[in-house]
């Protein structure tokens, strides 16, 4: 008979063989290291996008301002 324990991520049994124990606020749990990989990947790829995120922001940023440059050179004397 294989021992279970219960994952508070996924509320199901698992083979405990499967899971780690993992800290929480209330302390630690058992995880199953699925769910902690999942959850350890999905946060690397929304680092990635923030990351990329704010690159675009910079760069637009950037135009935006250069845009602004332009166009008050392209009208120097405008009211
Ligand atoms: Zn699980």
């Amino acid at each position: 008979m294989t021992e279970t324990a219960f994952c508070y991520c996924c509320r199901v049994h698992h083979d405990k063989t499967q899971m780690r124990l993992f800290p929480t606020r209330q302390g630690y749990r058992w995880r199953c290291l699925r769910s902690i990989e999942a959850a350890a990947s999905s946060r690397r790829e929304r680092d990635a996008f923030g990351q990329q995120q704010s690159k675009i922001n910079r760069q637009a940023a950037r135009q935006a301002a250069e845009l602004g440059r332009q166009l008050r050179q392209l009208q120097p004397f405008s009211p």
